[in-house]
């Protein structure tokens, strides 16, 4: 059983994949389901039908806008009809929550019925964490841990999710390096105490090599503390934006997986977690 669960389309802003294109990559690649999981970047992005500008412009000079959910869940159903004697296709969204825009997701969850939500952290007031502006006037220890400090804040408020994604994003831009866990590990005992006791989980992202980060995403240090709490919901998922991205590393993420203790790993239908030997 190969699985990705995480994978963008043409739907999302910073993407330009055609969604049959994935599928059909999908396939020649040997995977047995995807969960697509377009982004969803409520206050830096407008939705669809939304009037309005943003901070971020296309490459048109246009303001940059959220999946367009009607078309890609018709999409979806339509290519998951068509495709489904060669390859599971799964409905997801990739949220980027922020404690200002808790209520337009919860409204978009109970909009479109889907089998996967992955709750991700990639502003905080709408400042995206991999803007120079976000850690302007800050120490490296101060722009971590409010960084962490948001995603305890989301997770303790917002409960419509399945997995947390790629919980220490952080990496993947500080220009100072990875932040020894040390400095704000009390703070992903909290998140991930939280993700547990509401029967969410966490995702193991592969795309950590893509961004130049040494360790996992999570590091191991945070899969360990997951485990140790008792943590048994894991998906793993590429991140694929492209298509040399899609499937990438999945098999040696398991791998990992297995070394750190796990015996599972999780796919999703109707947001419940279907377990699946390592
Ligand atoms: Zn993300
Ligand atoms: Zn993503």
């Amino acid at each position: 059983m190969l699985a990705d669960y995480h994978v963008h389309t043409a739907f999302s802003d910073d993407c330009v994949y055609p969604m049959e294109d994935v599928i059909k990559d999908a396939i020649a690649l040997g995977l047995d389901e995807i969960c697509f999981t377009d982004h969803v970047d409520y206050g830096v992005k407008l939705d669809y039908n939304e009037e309005g500008d943003t901070f971020k412009h296309d490459k048109n000079g246009n303001p940059i806008r959220n999946t367009n959910y009607p078309e890609y869940f018709a999409l979806i159903e339509k290519l998951q009809e068509q495709y489904k004697d060669q390859i599971t296709i799964r409905k997801g969204l990739e949220f980027g929550l922020q404690m200002n825009t808790l209520d337009k997701y919860q409204k978009l969850y109970e909009t479109y019925p889907m089998d996967f939500i992955i709750h991700s952290n990639h502003q905080v007031n709408d400042i995206e964490i991999y803007l120079p502006q976000y850690r302007e006037g800050r120490t490296q220890i101060e722009y971590n841990r409010i960084y962490y400090e948001e995603i305890l804040r989301t997770v303790t408020h917002y409960k419509n999710y399945s997995v947390l994604g790629h919980l220490d994003s952080m990496n993947r831009y500080d220009p100072e390096g990875a932040l020894d866990l040390s400095y704000f590990e009390d703070l992903v005992y909290e998140i991930l105490k939280i993700v547990i006791n509401d029967n969410k989980g966490i995702e193991l992202n592969t795309a950590n090599i893509r961004y130049h980060v040494k360790d996992l995403t999570p590091c191991r240090g945070i899969l360990k503390i997951y485990h140790d709490l008792g943590g048994k919901i894991i998906t793993i998922g590429s991140d694929s934006h492209k298509r040399e991205h899609l499937g990438f590393n999945i098999e040696k993420a398991k791998e990992e997986l297995k070394n750190l203790g796990f015996e599972y790993y999780c796919t999703y239908s109707k947001m419940e977690p279907i377990f699946h030997k390592l």
